[in-house]
């Protein structure tokens, strides 16, 4: 029998050219019938909203039985390896006392069974069955063998089993199809499906020897100006619809397309004969990987910028650019590989229903904007072919990442229904922006805002932040092409601490290294999340460390609301020898004649050994920041980014519970203040349990700012802390949230 390895790259590469889901199982059965010399190989999957297992595939059962033959887990042999989740390898099939008889499959009752349970990450996707005339049960090679390909398989078949497409092929009565992503603005959109931008795909290397070295440069200038030309037009264009803050989004795009990392590398590249578009590919492809690469979600969202603007720069090269001029009136779901925000303004707001993004997150620019416009957002939704269902009716529930693909009538009317009354709760919000964070029972919560980006400044003001709980200072390193100098650092950190004053401002220091790489100072480690990451890194690096440090302080000149955060603590040496670096900046610019104030000092609580050394390291600080994103990975030992493991990373996995409860006990006895600044902060069922721990700061993204609120001025801190009671026996987070969402039903979230 061939190795499975062989077996499994060969299907791989047939099954990724079949047409569609149901000739990529064929081909599946097919293959193995023909590979394991038996005239029967079946494909049962389990479909995805009833505990039903249908025959989606067969080579050797009649063909009409496809999508008939049902079985209820526990029926017959095919059921009982279902919910035994055991390999059945049998002599004689009809003997056995689950046995069940299909006459539509036709079968010769074939004697010799063999079916192995098709699992991906511990869910039953179906069962692969292969059956023979043999009067003995299948060889323990033929055993191994059907177990292995069944386990590498399963991964691609869980996508088409939840996909459902292959139950709609079969049944012309449900034709719509879902598909999902990542929220990136949260709410109802029903319109058309309009695609951009679909021929030009970053996947695809244009032709990379130029026509010339000055016809290609000349070819990059005319369309750098032509883009940025669009920007501005489309910033004028919008200029209405969206707050000032916003619109300096568009600044930053400029910024992005006149960066001397993304000129300088193309023009080089163009003068070494490459084409104009493949340098702008090659080199917005690399630019983009040193951003993605970062382990911190918003710089990683950079990278989609870098993408966006290398998308419209070849997009005006292939001089391709979309000409039919869209109907002013249908409402639309743009859909793209990528969606630039002038791509936004090139329609009325209103006409704008949705977005659909092939590739990016929830932190990408086009995100914010959305969120601004209010316009709902879903992410990252890599399996969606969007020109296939251009001009299809489409609804989707950006809050929950769906799409779904002509829906029935009843299903729009009953999703008008839900966004209509979204759209009277989210109206309801605007009044709140100076009223303050306080449960029914005058429990006060300080709302403080995450940023790094300057165009991300005042959106946390509009929103009524009562300040900066982090910024994060790796994102102006970022964007250069070397260590910002101090005096360049010194400039961004003025205006936001300016922007914010007497608002307090917690300025983070430098939190790179391991996967979270700068362009210009990259380094490879075996396993960067316990590496030379934070403080570690920059405590190494003092100089760049004193630097940041003398920037900070400077900037806050004629302020008193700088607080330096310090990110990755995990030792008490790491606090006093920070401490002893802050003493000898403040002396030496006294010493320079400039004045310099003692700022606070906290540091960010991530790595878990800080709950167990915080009465050691208190003294030599004045508050703490939980960094919950980073707290939770590390306890749980769970990277969210990586797929396999990723449903194991929750905030409210009893655990994580525990030690938050823990750290705002243990600073409470410390009279230590203590707020919290990960994703957890934005979460509105997570926001219950900490309300009733007694955290009274949290730091999130600006746009969750007024619904979490809301949600705090909604309840009262003596309920919470009954909710709290509650979960604390509970076994599991699941428990938990279930917990949770009831009480977040009965307040209308
Ligand atoms: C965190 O770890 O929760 C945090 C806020 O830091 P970052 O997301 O920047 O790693
Ligand atoms: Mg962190």
């Amino acid at each position: 029998m061939q190795h499975s390895l062989t077996t499994l790259t060969t299907l791989v590469q047939e099954i990724s050219g079949a047409e569609n889901a149901m000739s990529a199982m064929q081909v599946i059965v097919a293959r193995l019938s023909h590979i394991m010399e038996v005239p029967v190989c079946s494909l049962y999957l389990k479909s995805p909203t009833r505990s039903k297992l249908i025959l989606a595939a067969t080579q050797g059962l009649a063909e009409p039985s496809i999508g008939k033959i049902k079985l209820s887990i526990d029926e017959g042999l095919v059921g009982t390896i279902a919910a035994t989740k055991h390999t059945l390898n049998l002599a004689n099939a009809p003997a056995h006392e689950k046995y069940a008889f299909f006459p539509q499959a036709q079968e010769t009752p074939y004697r010799q069974f063999m079916g192995v349970p098709l699992i991906h990450l511990r869910q039953l996707i179906g069962v692969l069955v292969v059956q023979g005339t043999a009067k003995k049960p299948f060889s323990q090679e033929a055993e191994a063998f059907l177990v292995t390909i069944a386990s590498q398989l399963a991964g691609t078949l869980y996508n088409i089993q939840k996909s459902g497409e292959w139950i709609t092929t079969r049944k012309p009565k449900r034709l719509f199809k879902r598909y999902s992503g990542i929220a990136g603005s949260a709410g109802i959109g029903i319109g058309e499906l309009t695609p951009l931008h679909t021929h030009i795909d970053l996947k695809q290397a244009p032709e990379m020897q130029g026509a010339g070295i000055l016809k290609e440069r000349k070819q990059f200038d005319s369309a750098l100006d032509s883009v940025r030309d669009d920007l501005d037009l489309g910033a004028n264009r919008i200029e209405k619809e969206l707050p000032e803050d916003i619109l300096s989004l568009f600044g930053v795009y400029r910024m992005m397309l006149e960066s001397p990392e993304l000129l300088d590398s193309t023009r080089d590249l163009i003068a070494q004969g490459c084409s104009a578009q493949w340098a702008v590919r090659e080199t917005a492809l690399k630019l983009a990987s040193s951003f993605e690469q970062a382990d911190d979600p918003y710089l990683k969202a950079r990278g989609e910028d870098v993408r966006n603007i290398a998308i419209k720069l070849m997009t005006q090269m292939a001089r391709k650019e979309q000409t039919e001029s869209p109907d002013k009136t249908t409402p639309v779901i743009l859909a793209g590989e990528l969606i630039s925000i002038a791509d936004l303004s090139a329609y009325p707001s209103d006409q704008i229903q949705g977005i659909i993004c092939r590739s990016g997150s929830a932190l990408s620019h086009t995100s914010i904007v959305a969120n601004a416009l209010g316009i709902p957002a879903i992410m990252g939704v890599s399996d969606l072919d969007i020109k296939r269902y251009k001009g299809k009716q489409i609804v989707i529930d950006a809050g929950r990442g769906e799409i779904i693909i002509a829906p029935p009538e009843e299903m729009v009317a009953e999703y008008q229904r839900i966004k209509d009354t979204e759209q009277q709760f989210n109206q309801s919000l605007a009044g709140l922006k100076d009223l303050p964070a306080v449960t029914t029972d005058d429990f006060h919560v300080s709302l403080f805002t995450n940023t790094g980006l300057l165009a991300d400044v005042s959106p946390g003001l509009r929103n009524g932040a009562e300040g900066i709980g982090l910024y994060r200072s790796e994102i102006p390193f970022m964007i250069h092409d070397n260590f910002p100098t101090e005096e360049e650092q010194y400039l961004v950190y003025k205006e936001v601490i300016d922007a914010y004053s007497p608002r307090p401002v917690s300025m983070r220091t430098l939190d790179i290294g391991g996967d979270k790489q700068l362009p210009y100072f990259d380094f490879k480690e075996e396993n960067p999340y316990l590496g030379w990451r934070g403080i570690r890194f920059t405590l190494d690096n003092t100089t760049l460390q004193v630097t940041q440090l003398r920037a900070m302080v400077r900037a806050a000149h004629g302020r008193e609301n700088l607080k330096i955060l310090i990110p990755m603590v995990s030792r008490i040496d790491e606090v006093k020898t920070i401490k002893e670096l802050l003493n000898q900046v403040i002396s030496e610019l006294v010493a320079e004649g400039k004045q310099a104030i003692m700022p606070k000092l906290g540091i960010m609580i991530e790595v878990p050994s800080v709950l167990l050394l915080l009465d050691k390291i208190a003294p030599y600080i004045d508050f703490v920041s939980i960094g919950s994103n980073d707290l939770t990975q590390y306890l749980l030992a769970v990277d969210r980014n990586n797929p396999k493991v990723s449903r194991l990373f929750d905030n409210l996995n009893p655990a994580v519970l525990s030690a938050l409860y823990f750290i705002r006990k243990k600073c409470a006895a410390l009279q230590l203040p203590v707020s919290l600044c990960g994703e957890m902060a934005a979460d509105p069922a997570s926001v219950l349990l900490l309300v009733a721990m007694g955290f009274d700061r949290l730091s999130l993204s600006a746009h969750r700012i007024p619904k979490i609120k809301w949600l705090i001025r909604n309840i009262s801190r003596a309920d919470a802390k009954k909710l709290l009671a509650k979960v604390e026996s509970a076994e599991d987070e699941s428990e938990i949230r279930k917990v949770l969402n009831k009480k977040l039903k009965e307040l209308g979230l």
